[in-house]
């Protein structure tokens, strides 16, 4: 989810509540996609939260107090779970906002979706991971899926869902980021949120890029979000410290030449000029400082918690434990909070706005509080 959010930062007090709760309702899903997180099958996996279990949690979620959390209803695909409008439903009525990222498979039927918006469900996020119809089909393993997800998008928009389009960043469609950007704004899309590969599930066999691309990147998407849709990224909190460098560059100035940037975004910034022409607007990419474990937490299939959904580490479980007290009470979580990092995250002088993605540090040694191996910042002056 989201490493910056529009949410009113003035309000938010992340020791005592997150503003995103992700539960994984389910670990079926039809797809099998190569990067997924979950290693998600198309059956649900034993212990999954009984459908009461899930009314209990849903009022874990609640009793977070005001303003309360947004609730992501995710999986494997959520839509899998039988009692999801019943869990929709009850999350709305507790006073909830109730968000759902589903997979595009024939059960992301527009009647279905119907029912979600009669009960105020309104943000849906589907997954893009290509402009092209091959390089997305072969990420999801569905020939097909691309067409079937532009004609999703384009529904769903016209149904009224605010629409969230999540791209994971990966060597096999990098090269293609300016086209994805292109098609969302020609669809409407009004927020793209980026995520930065963490090798965990499935995506410990795919290729992510070096931290110079990343930082290529980063760049890119503030260009892109100066064309009409709002930018997030996921695991790269290190795209705040680039939206702050870019504020303070002069009217006129090239990045590329004032931060020392990459071939990658020489190509990447001239193929979206190509595409959309010059800049429309002032960047459009939040910068309120959430990570994992900080303003984010993460309810597995089963009721562990994590502090999201690539940082395995386990903290407790909302069978036995409320997840407010594990949310405020963890040791490792107030670690995260407190910014009390190793390597170059903890000299940074932007660890408190960024912090680094403690799931790729996870991945990269084994220290969920380490440094993020994914970032240019101390190995070159690049910001
Ligand atoms: S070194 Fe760590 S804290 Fe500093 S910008 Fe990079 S990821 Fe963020």
């Amino acid at each position: 989810m989201p490493d910056g959010d529009p949410s009113g930062p003035g309000r938010l007090d992340f020791a005592q509540r997150p503003i995103l709760v992700f539960w994984e309702t389910t670990r079926a899903c039809l797809l099998s996609c190569r990067h997924c997180r979950a290693s998600a099958i198309s059956r649900p996996l034993p212990g999954e939260l009984s459908p009461a279990e899930g009314q209990a949690l849903l009022r874990q979620v609640a009793a977070f107090g005001s303003p309360p959390p947004v609730l992501v209803l995710t999986g494997g695909d959520c839509l899998m779970r039988p009692d999801l409008l019943d869990l929709a439903a009850s999350g709305r009525s507790l006073g909830l906002r109730v968000c759902l990222s589903p997979s595009v498979t024939p059960r992301l039927a527009r009647g279905r979706l119907a029912r979600f918006r009669s009960l105020g469900v309104r943000v849906i996020s589907i997954s893009l991971d290509g402009a092209r119809a091959c390089t997305h089909d072969a990420v999801r393993g569905v020939p097909g899926h691309f067409d079937r997800t532009l004609e999703a998008l384009r529904w769903l928009i016209e149904d009224g869902f605010s629409v969230q389009v999540n791209t994971t960043v990966m060597r096999d469609n990098v090269e293609e980021l300016a086209d994805v950007a292109a098609l969302l704004v020609a669809l409407g899309v009004p927020t793209w949120e980026v995520f930065f590969l963490v090798q965990v599930g499935r995506g410990e066999r795919v290729a992510q890029l070096t931290p110079a691309e990343n930082e290529d990147v980063c760049h890119f998407l503030v260009d892109a979000s100066r064309h009409g849709v709002l930018v997030r990224t996921v695991e790269a909190p290190f795209f705040r410290r680039v939206v702050q460098a870019r504020r303070a560059l002069e009217d006129g100035a090239s990045p590329r030449e004032r931060f020392g940037l990459g071939e990658l975004y020489r190509r990447l910034q001239q193929r979206l000029t190509g595409l959309l022409g010059p800049p429309v607007r002032r960047p459009a990419a939040p910068s309120v400082a959430t990570r994992d474990g900080m303003g984010v937490v993460f309810v597995a299939h089963d009721g562990a918690v994590f502090p999201s959904g690539f940082l395995p580490v386990p903290l407790g479980n909302v069978r036995t434990e409320a997840l407010a007290e594990v949310y405020r009470h963890s040791p490792l979580l107030q670690a995260i909070r407190h910014g009390r990092f190793g390597g170059r995250c903890g000299g940074c002088e932007f660890r408190t706005l960024c912090g680094g993605s403690r799931a790729r540090a996870f991945a990269a040694t084994g220290d969920p509080l380490g440094e993020d191996p994914g970032c240019l910042y101390g190995v070159t002056a690049a910001a």
